[in-house]
C-alpha cells in the first residue's frame, strides 16, 4: 500500500465521482514548481479555476464583449443578459432572490457596503457591534471605522479550547445596546464551522441585525442563505472557482430599500438632475460604474460547475481529505495543529517546533508545495494563540491523497533541514 495512512472506504459518499477526472479540469494543477509537481494547498486564499470558467471568460471577451445596461446593440444585449444571467445563477445557488443580490468585487466590498450604507447612518454613541475573535480583518476593520465615526463600541465573542465560539459568552454579549452581530460562517484559519442558524435565531429574538461572512463557507458546503436566517450574507467569487474581483452581498429587501447608495455614478441611477437624482432600483442602486462583467459571467460558469459536481459531494470529498491530512500531520513529531472544532472545513493551521512559519513555507515551496504562512488576515486570532503566524494548508476537492502524502513527506524532509 503506497499510502501510509488508511484511505476512506471505497463506495461511500463522495467516491462515486471520478475525482481524477475532476482534477484534470484545472489546468494550473499540471504545473511544475522548482522542478516538482505543484501541490496547491492554498485554496482558502484563492481557489484554482476549472477550464469551464477560464473558457467562459475567454469566450466572453472574444465574442460578446460590450458594456451592460446601456447599449441596445446586439453585443450590449448579450453582455447584459450574460451578466444578469450570472446573478440569477448565483441567486439560485445560494437560495435567495436575484433582486436581493448586489454584485460586488468580493466580500470586502460587500461588508463595507453594509458598514457605510446600513451602519454609518444608524449607529449612535452608546450602540454596540458584536464581532468574534476569529474574524478576518475584512469583518473587523470596517466596523472599527464605523465605530470611530459614530461613537459605537465593539464587543468581542471569545473562543473555547477547541477553537469554537463560546456560545454562552456570545449570547451574554447580546444586550439591548447591540445593533449588529457580524461573524464568519467558517473560520479561514481554524476551519471552524459556526452554528450560524442558531446564532442568528438568538440575535433575531433580541432584535439584533446579523451579518454573516460566507467567504469560506460557499466553496465548501451546500448553502441555503434563506435558511440561515441572517440579515446580510457576504460572499467572494474567487474562493469558489470563480474569477477574482467577483462577489456578492445578499440582504433582506427591507434593508436594501432603506439603505442609501454607498458609491455613486453611472448604472445606479434612473435620472440625474442638478435639483435631485433618482436612484435605480435595488440591487442596481448599489452597483455604480462598469462592473467586472467578464468576471461575473465566469462566476456563473463556476456556479454551474460546482452545482454539477454537487456541493454535498464536494463537502464529503473534502472531509475525507481533511481527515486523512489531519491524521497524517498528527503523526509528525513536534507539529501542533491549531483548533480542533467538532465541525470543521478543510483548513489546517499548524506550526512545527523549532521552525518559523515563513521558513517552513519557503522550504516547502522548493518541494513544490504551496501553503500559506503568516497571520491570515486574522491578527486577533493570532493574539489569542500567542503566536505571530501559523502555516496553513487548505484543501479543495481537486487535491488528492497522494498530494497529502507528498506534503507530509516534504515536512519531514524540511524539518531535518531546519533542525
Ligand atoms: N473573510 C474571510 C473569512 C476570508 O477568508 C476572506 C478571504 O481572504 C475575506 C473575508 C476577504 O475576501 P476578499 O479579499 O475576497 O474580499
Amino acid at each position: 500500500d503506497p499510502h501510509p495512512h488508511p484511505l476512506p472506504q471505497a463506495g461511500k459518499g463522495a467516491s462515486s465521482i471520478d475525482w481524477a477526472r475532476v482534477r484534470a479540469d484545472f489546468p494550473v494543477l499540471e504545473r511544475q514548481v522548482h522542478g516538482k509537481p505543484l501541490i496547491y494547498l492554498d485554496s482558502a486564499n484563492t481557489g484554482q479555476k476549472p477550464n469551464a470558467v477560464i473558457d467562459t471568460v475567454d469566450d466572453f471577451y472574444r465574442h460578446h464583449n460590450a458594456n451592460v445596461s446601456r447599449a441596445v446593440h446586439t453585443l450590449g444585449t448579450e453582455a447584459t443578459e450574460a451578466y444578469e444571467g450570472a446573478r440569477n445563477k448565483l441567486a439560485r445557488f445560494l437560495n435567495v432572490r436575484a433582486d436581493e443580490l448586489v454584485l460586488t468585487s468580493g466580500t470586502t466590498f460587500a461588508i463595507n457596503l453594509v458598514a457605510y450604507s446600513w451602519a454609518l447612518p444608524r449607529l449612535e454613541p452608546g450602540d454596540a457591534i458584536v464581532l468574534t475573535r476569529m474574524e478576518h480583518h475584512a469583518n473587523i476593520v470596517p466596523w472599527q471605522l464605523v465605530a470611530q465615526r459614530t461613537g459605537a463600541t465593539i464587543k468581542v465573542a471569545e473562543l473555547n479550547d477547541r477553537g469554537e465560539l463560546d456560545l454562552d459568552q456570545l449570547y451574554s454579549l447580546l444586550t439591548p445596546e447591540v445593533k449588529l452581530l457580524a461573524l464568519t460562517h467558517v473560520s479561514n484559519v481554524l476551519g471552524t464551522v459556526n452554528p450560524v442558524r442558531e446564532i442568528c435565531r438568538e440575535a433575531r429574538r433580541r432584535g439584533i441585525v446579523t451579518l454573516i461572512d460566507g467567504s469560506q463557507a460557499t466553496p465548501h458546503r451546500p448553502l441555503d442563505i434563506a435558511a440561515v436566517g441572517c440579515d446580510f450574507y457576504a460572499i467572494t467569487g474567487h474562493k469558489m472557482s470563480g474569477p477574482t474581483g467577483t462577489g456578492a452581498l445578499w440582504a433582506r429587501r427591507e434593508h436594501l430599500d432603506a439603505m442609501p447608495p454607498f458609491i455613486g455614478g453611472g448604472e445606479m441611477i434612473k435620472e440625474v438632475r442638478f435639483d435631485g437624482t433618482v436612484f435605480n432600483d435595488v440591487p442596481h442602486k448599489f452597483e455604480a460604474g462598469t462592473p467586472n462583467i467578464a468576471g461575473f459571467v465566469g462566476l456563473g460558469a463556476a456556479v454551474d460547475y460546482l452545482s454539477a459536481l454537487g456541493m454535498a459531494n464536494i463537502e464529503a470529498r473534502e472531509q475525507e481529505l481533511l481527515a486523512y491530512a489531519t491524521k497524517a500531520l498528527s503523526d509528525v513529531d513536534g507539529l501542533r495543529i491549531f483548533g480542533e472544532p467538532v465541525e470543521k472545513a478543510a483548513v489546517i493551521s499548524f506550526l512545527v517546533e523549532g521552525a518559523h512559519a515563513h521558513d517552513l513555507a519557503t522550504l516547502l515551496d522548493l518541494e513544490g508545495v504551496a501553503i500559506r504562512s503568516g497571520h491570515h488576515c486574522a491578527h486577533p486570532l493570532m493574539q489569542h494563540f500567542g503566536v505571530p503566524a501559523t502555516c496553513r494548508a487548505s484543501l479543495a476537492f481537486y487535491n488528492t491523497f497522494e498530494e497529502i502524502d507528498a506534503f507530509v513527506a516534504a515536512i519531514h524532509k524540511v524539518r531535518k533541514l531546519l533542525a
